[in-house]
């Protein structure tokens, strides 16, 4: 069993992924951890973006450490994973670790979720359910708002939805695995649904493809 879950910045389909996991008993990969650890390798040892077989080799370099450093929430690194992802070489060097994970899930499971923005599409095609999470901009940059703000109170709620707007542009735009629905996902509109009742949508969808 692979779930696909893609959407937009700050959709919720982190949160909807694990619980689709912990639900249906199986293993879970935030893929946009790995392209922010590619990020943050980039921003620590100052690799040159224009390098595309330099962040490449980052993207290969990934070790445990990078993927559990806190930092990767920050924005930065959403930031610099947005642009190092765009880069077809640093997408080739990450695909087979994802695709290795969705076909023999780790710790015995027999299945997994992944989430990012190109799983329905590029990374498990096949996979047997695919959703599609989005909210509107404005709904989405609130969200990501009141979690940054949390942490840092200066934070400006304009300043979070235009570059959440700008980073989902990049995402969407770029040549190699944009960011977009597959055919045959299911579209599932979180602007009006609190997390329990987004993942109750989910979870009877799913339940309708086992
Ligand atoms: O989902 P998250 O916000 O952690 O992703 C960070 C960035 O990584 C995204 O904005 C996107 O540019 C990139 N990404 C991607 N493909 C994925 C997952 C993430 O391009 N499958």
């Amino acid at each position: 069993m692979i779930i696909a879950i893609d959407g937009p910045a700050a959709a919720g389909k982190g949160t909807l992924a694990r619980k689709l996991a912990a639900e249906f008993n199986l293993a879970f990969l935030d893929t946009g951890a790995l392209y922010r650890a590619t990020g943050l390798r980039v921003i620590r040892n100052g690799t040159e973006l224009g390098d595309a077989q330099a962040v490449a080799a980052e993207a290969r370099s990934i070790t445990l450490e990078d993927r559990e450093n806190p930092a990767l929430r920050d924005e930065a690194s959403g930031e610099m994973a947005s642009k190092v992802s765009a880069i077809p070489e640093v997408r080739a060097a990450l695909l087979d670790y994802q695709r290795n994970f969705a076909n023999n899930p780790p710790d015995g499971f027999s299945g997994a979720v992944l989430d990012g923005r190109d799983i329905g599409t590029v990374v498990c095609p096949d996979a047997d359910a695919k959703i599609f999470v989005t909210a509107s901009d404005e709904v989405r940059a609130h969200r990501r708002w009141l979690e940054l703000s949390a942490k840092d109170s200066s934070v400006v709620e304009a300043v979070v939805l235009a570059e959440m707007q700008q980073r989902d542009a990049r995402d969407a735009a770029r040549a190699t695995a944009p960011m977009k629905a597959a055919d045959d996902a299911h579209l599932l509109d979180t602007s009006n649904l609190a997390i329990d009742a987004a993942f109750d949508a989910a979870k009877q969808y799913v339940s309708n493809k086992m």
